[in-house]
């Protein structure tokens, strides 16, 4: 069992918050090269929505808090990004084990993985954030540790640099999408190296 008490859950919220915000000019560089420019403000302005909420997802058990989170992301993102990372969220709140165990949480992750292929109509290998997604619920799932998965989150945002975009607006530009690190796909890598720190001690 993984005990997640309110200290664990403020530390993960607080550095994936602070830390997406932090790289808000990054990912809108990358979305600028093979979209439009605007993922790192998107999701900047996610972050501050879930920090508006930060009392209700820390007195939340983690599931209704995962689903806060989403419920946000949804309502306050706009774009590609905010249906899908919200989806993410809202399915592995509602997918969170009552006890949190590996396997359970590694199923949530993989409902989750489900959820937003199935929102996107994509699937992995189309160069977006579920090239990061898939990996990471693939080293859960082999019960992998946390620097497996860490790993793992890197080497799918890295995987999308050669791919050709077939999903999202990157998608229009063909052969052209070609070179360039998918945006979304960073994001969720960022956010998998923070809750991996945090795990770690580290953050
Ligand atoms: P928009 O494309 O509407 O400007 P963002 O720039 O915020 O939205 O988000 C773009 C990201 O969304 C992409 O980098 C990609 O990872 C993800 N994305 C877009 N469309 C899809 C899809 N159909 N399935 C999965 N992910 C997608
Ligand atoms: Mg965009």
């Amino acid at each position: 069992m993984i005990a997640i008490d309110t200290s664990l859950a403020e530390r993960v919220l607080d550095t994936v918050t602070d830390r997406i915000t932090a790289a808000a000019d990054h990912l809108t560089a990358l979305d600028a090269a093979i979209g439009d420019g605007d993922h790192g403000i998107n999701m900047r302005r996610g972050m501050e929505a879930i920090r508006a909420e930060r009392a209700a997802i820390l007195a939340a058990p983690p599931g209704a808090a995962l689903e806060i989170a989403g419920r946000q992301i949804v309502m306050k993102v706009g774009g590609a990004a905010g249906p899908l990372f919200g989806t993410l969220l809202l399915q592995a709140g509602r997918s969170w084990p009552s006890v949190a165990t590996r396997p359970g949480i590694a199923a949530a992750l993989a409902a989750a993985h489900v959820a937003v292929c199935a929102r996107g109509k994509s699937e992995p290998g189309q160069k977006t954030l579920l090239d990061v997604l898939a990996p990471v619920v693939e080293a859960l799932g082999r019960g992998d540790g946390l620097a497996e998965v860490a790993a793992a989150a890197k080497a799918g945002a890295e995987a999308t640099v050669p791919m050709r975009a077939l999903r999202g607006r990157a998608s229009f530009l063909g052969d052209r999408s070609i070179g360039h690190m998918d945006p979304g796909a960073r994001t969720l890598q960022l956010i998998v190296e923070a809750i991996v720190d945090v795990l770690e001690g580290r953050a």
